[in-house]
């Protein structure tokens, strides 16, 4: 096991507000844990509502008073891509970094930062492609939009792959012009530590981007109520999305909310089963299973079910628990204690909801810490717990079916509509299925592989609003209509009376 932290993990970190590190103003932290020791191995600066204050402040001055907004796209294109290319040179670093702190398995930690450097990429790309509609009414008007970023983003991130969902929220809201906040999740700040000497080596003026670390419902809380944040993107659990969206409707403020997921993954008889097989197994274990996308309702057809359950189990059993930093390791530690309870409790419900085929405990070589076996559980019921509840982590629920009627019953059959994955060979099927689904995403035969361009976000539970693309530069900015009349003669002339005195040449 890795017991020292990456070289360079500092054994403090502060807040970061107006270009400076700070601490909080009342000096209090917290204990950040590593998930493979549950050591201590940090104290993080806690912010409160009076540190998120002058976050704003600081936001809103660089946003009212600073270049950023007043760039041409082409200046802050070059800057991100800047910041694409530091994180994309420090991708060894910032994946050891990562897996440290949050205990996702290295490889793919190291993907996850190539994926945040592409996110800026992306965006600073996209903001100079940007064109808007213009309309004309012929002989009377030309109509065109004025796009303008709207003033400080409050950025809410949780903890599953960190540095990339804070990078995934930071491209377009800066891209676009505006100031941020962010507020990571504080089981894992470490990598968000990082952010502050990237943006300055990359030339994003001070006060830009602010960092305050602390929890939800202190920290998080001041940012979702304070007046002068009229945009909020929330990434997290459904339910603190629900509190969010109640706190915020006071303020009538923009809000993206993408949140929890039980997505099915349909497999059926007619599909690749090599094929399938790879992609749900990955689907559910990869990211440690701690993804609000994982495939964790896998849905068989009955012909193939007793051969696809075998293969599953021997996949789950055969795959590499072990130490994050390992580049062998496939599933790592689990986040943090508390999540490692909530997850083995599921486990424990799924005992006697269905047939345990694989796993089921903390695996032979992990007597402690935040292990869990990748677990599976067969014939599951739709009614039951597992197949309900968004338990992320290495779980999943196996359930047959006899018809693509009883499969789309069984698909949608959930509060949570995020994601959804189908196996066949039949074109029309596939399509069909697809569409019939109550999800915001479908991947027809093919696990997670994202086109940033695409609309990202739930239906349902999972979620409100849609980031990706053009649609995140909706979210980030307002759009003005701007209306140029071309002819003269349009106003009816209230007022005018029988004679036309009250005409204006006639008065003056
Ligand atoms: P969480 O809801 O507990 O916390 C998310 C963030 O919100 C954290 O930064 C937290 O400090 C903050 N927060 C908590 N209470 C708050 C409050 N009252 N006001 C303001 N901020 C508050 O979620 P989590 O446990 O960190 O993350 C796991 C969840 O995130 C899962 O449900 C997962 O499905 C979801 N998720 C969704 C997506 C998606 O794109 N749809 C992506 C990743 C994770």
């Amino acid at each position: 096991m890795t017991a020292t932290p990456p070289a360079g993990t500092p054994d403090r970190i502060r807040l970061y507000i107006g270009g400076e590190w700070t601490d909080a103003v009342d000096g209090d932290t917290f204990d950040v844990l590593n998930p493979a020791t549950n050591e201590v191995y940090l104290q993080a600066a806690a912010g409160k509502k009076a540190d998120v204050d002058l976050a704003v402040a600081a936001a809103k001055k660089a946003f009212d008073e600073g270049p950023w907004p007043r760039m041409l796209p082409r200046q802050r294109s070059r800057i991100l891509h800047k910041v694409a290319d530091i994180i994309e040179s420090r991708d060894d670093q910032l994946a050891e970094i990562e897996t440290w702190d949050s205990g996702l398995p290295v490889t793919q930690a190291k993907g996850q930062a190539q994926r945040a450097a592409e996110n800026f990429r992306f965006f600073a790309d996209l903001i100079v492609a940007q064109e808007d509609s213009a309309f004309k009414v012929p002989g009377r008007q030309i109509n065109y939009v004025n796009r303008k970023p709207i003033g400080v983003a409050g950025l809410i991130t949780p903890w599953n792959v960190p540095f990339m969902q804070e990078s995934w929220k930071l491209g377009p809201a800066l891209a676009t012009g505006n100031t941020v906040v962010l507020k990571p999740a504080s089981y894992t700040p470490l990598s968000a530590a990082l952010w502050p000497e990237i943006f300055e080596e990359a030339g994003v003026p001070a006060g830009v981007f602010n960092l305050i670390l602390g929890s939800g419902s202190t920290a998080g809380d001041a940012l979702v109520k304070h007046p002068d944040v009229p945009l909020i993107s929330f990434t997290g659990d459904s339910s603190t999305g629900a509190t969010l969206s109640t706190n915020a409707a006071p303020l009538l403020k923009g809000l993206s909310l993408e949140l929890g997921g039980k997505s099915p993954a349909i497999v059926f008889a007619d599909a690749d089963l090599e094929q399938a097989l790879d992609a749900t197994v990955f689907g559910v274990f990869s990211l440690n299973g701690e993804r609000c996308t994982a495939g964790s309702r896998v849905l068989v057809q009955r012909e193939i079910y007793d051969e696809f359950v075998a293969a599953f189990a021997a996949r789950a059993k055969n795959i590499i628990v072990g130490d994050p930093q390992d580049p062998a390791t496939e599933v790592g530690a689990l986040v943090h204690s508390n999540h490692f309870d909530k997850v083995m409790s599921y486990v424990e419900i799924g005992k006697s909801e269905g047939r345990l085929v694989a796993g089921g405990g903390r695996p032979e070589a992990y007597p402690e810490g935040n292990w869990v076996a990748p677990t599976v559980f067969a014939d599951v019921a739709p009614t039951a717990r597992i197949f309900q509840e968004e338990i992320f982590g290495p779980v999943v629920s196996i359930t047959p079916f006899d018809t693509d009627e009883e499969a789309l019953v069984l698909a949608n059959d959930t509060r949570y509509g995020l994601a959804a994955y189908v196996y066949t060979t039949n074109l029309k099927r596939a399509h069909n299925f697809a569409e019939a689904i109550d999800s915001g995403m479908v991947w027809l035969n093919s696990n997670n592989i994202r086109d940033l361009r695409t609309p990202f976000g739930g239906v349902k539970a999972s979620g409100l609003g849609r980031e990706g693309g053009y649609r995140s530069i909706d979210f980030y900015t307002t759009q003005q209509a701007v209306h140029i009349t071309l002819n003269d003669a349009h106003s009816p002339r209230f007022g005018k009376g029988p004679d036309a005195a009250t005409s204006f040449k006639k008065v003056n």
